[in-house]
């Protein structure tokens, strides 16, 4: 589980945006960049090296 204090810390390394976890909280996504940033042990890996792209999303009805 992320803790809120965490999130407000963590930031998009690319854009400096924020970034939400996922709905499985196993990761972190930044909308703007549509890249994913892994949770591993915890920990998330905020390295645009390691960040994964997104599929496009279709727009929620
Ligand atoms: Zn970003």
């Amino acid at each position: 589980m992320l803790n809120q204090e965490l999130l407000d810390i963590l930031a998009c390394p690319q854009c400096k945006g924020p970034v939400r976890p996922t709905a499985k909280q196993d990761g972190l996504i930044c909308d703007r960049c549509r890249l994913l940033y892994e949770i591993r042990d915890g920990i998330p890996i905020m390295l645009i090296d390691e960040a994964k792209p997104l599929p496009p999303e279709p727009e929620p009805r």
